[in-house]
């Protein structure tokens, strides 16, 4: 197993290394050979995207948005679940959930990640995920996918990049056409491109969750993804998501050189009412060949930082404890304390059977840190998970994984914690269905 040691401090410091699976685990999953080839599709007529009506719902396109009253001790906007909102929330994620425990068989997903990008206009030095050489995905292959998806279990489409708004025309046509078919649509962006007009096609497109991923206030030598250069489109997104009745979070990473941005961006998603999410920074899973920062990595963090980053965790689980939203629990905030010092207990990974991603290309792997994996999946349509390869390969990389929603996933793949959410929920008429699961 490779040692998870963490680079130190200055010139001399040793890399991390390439890759954090066990080397036969690794060598399995990049084998040149093994890759789909092309055509990785049958596409006889490729198919093309809809044309978005848009406005649909022009009384909102203008209006001014009714901003929800402060409660006394409560953060500044409180939203109101109206019905429609709290059965799309459902149709998204419980029934699909219900379905896929009805169903024979081991692969009913629940969440797909769609890679419409994988080139980007930022470079966070910490970051594999994206290659400018790279061609986005055609209509065609975002068709397909939603279409195939749609005859699955699946209901919750996350949109991926790279950077998905490097194309905003493309990502409306995608968010339309998945919500027609009732997909629960998630929107992760680094805001650069988020200009009014194209929030305003993708909120009345009809998309459920904005992921505002931000890293500092003003930027920094190797996180550019920051606040300042994006305020006026915060603002607006703030605004306009009471009227349209979607949700925006901030995705934040903690980095060896953003600890005090991290307390700040908290409070300001704090006083907007909005959650948060944290990432505890880490180096890639698999050898990432494109990868330009794994030496001398400033955004790294170190052992000398360990104190550092454990005192903004116990930061960060009192504000959880006293009321700030947040998609993490106390617990996995803690757990981020042992997996900086590389140990991961092993869970119950489902990618690959309640969740996958989809290339730019079209092709299958079953999480991200995998993206760059050559194993043979399969494509769209035609997928070649097996439980059997899967829970081999997750005997390696579950005690080097920290992905957050497979985590998530994981814990909440169980029906007596799902029952107790749902009573949980339903006790509060359905007023807080954003935030942890516990
Ligand atoms: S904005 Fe996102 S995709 Fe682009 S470099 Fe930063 S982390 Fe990677
Ligand atoms: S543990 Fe699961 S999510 Fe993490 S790398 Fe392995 S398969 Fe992917």
């Amino acid at each position: 197993m490779p040692d998870l040691q963490p680079i130190q401090p200055g010139s001399e410091a040793p890399a991390p290394p390439p890759f954090r699976v066990d080397v036969q685990v690794h060598d399995l999953l990049v084998s040149p050979s093994s890759r789909p080839s092309a055509p990785r599709m049958p596409s006889p007529q490729p198919l093309a995207l809809p044309e978005p009506v848009f406005p649909q719902r022009p009384e909102l396109l203008n209006a001014e948005p009714e901003v929800p009253p402060r409660l006394p001790g409560e953060s500044p906007y409180r939203r109101r679940w109206t019905p429609p909102l709290v059965y799309h929330a459902m149709r998204g994620w419980l029934f699909p959930y219900i379905k896929s425990r009805m169903l024979p068989g081991d692969f009913h997903p629940l969440i797909a990640y769609l890679f419409t990008e994988w080139k980007c206009n930022l470079d966070c030095h910490y970051c594999w995920a994206f290659d400018n050489r790279v061609k986005g995905m055609t209509e065609d292959a975002a068709r397909r996918s939603i279409d195939w998806l749609h005859s699955t279990t699946c209901r919750v489409l996350a949109l991926m990049g790279g950077e998905p708004l490097l194309r905003p025309k493309f990502v409306h046509k995608v968010v339309y056409y998945a919500a027609k078919k009732g997909f629960w649509v998630y929107l992760p962006t680094n805001a650069r491109l988020l200009r009014q007009e194209v929030i305003d096609w993708i909120a009345d497109a009809g998309v459920a969750t904005v992921n505002f991923a931000v890293d500092a206030v003003d930027e920094k030598p190797g996180l550019p993804k920051a606040l300042r250069p994006v305020t006026k489109y915060f603002n607006y997104l703030i605004k306009k998501q009471y009227s349209y009745g979607y949700t925006v979070f901030f995705n934040m990473n903690i980095c060896r050189t953003n600890m005090e941005d991290i307390k700040q961006l908290t409070e300001i998603a704090h006083d907007n009412g909005i959650a948060t999410d944290y990432h505890i920074n880490e180096s890639p899973m698999i050898e990432q060949p494109h990868f330009k920062h794994l030496d001398e990595n400033s955004t790294y963090i170190t052992r000398e930082d360990w104190p550092k980053v454990d005192a903004l965790l116990d930061w960060l689980m009192e504000k959880n404890e006293s009321g700030y939203k947040m998609v993490n629990s106390v617990k996995r905030l803690s757990d981020m304390k042992d997996f900086m010092r590389g140990k991961v207990e092993p869970w119950n990974c489902r990618a690959g059977q309640n969740s996958l991603i989809i290339r730019v290309d079209g092709t299958l792997a079953p999480c991200f840190p995998m993206y760059s994996a050559t194993y043979d999946w399969g494509t769209i349509a035609n997928h070649k998970f097996e439980v059997k390869q899967l829970n081999e390969m997750k005997q390696s990389c579950q005690t080097h994984c920290f992905s957050t929603l497979n985590h998530n996933l994981g814990y909440c793949y169980d029906d007596a914690r799902v029952i107790r959410w749902v009573l949980r929920q339903a006790a509060r008429g359905f007023q807080g269905v954003t935030g942890s699961f516990d």
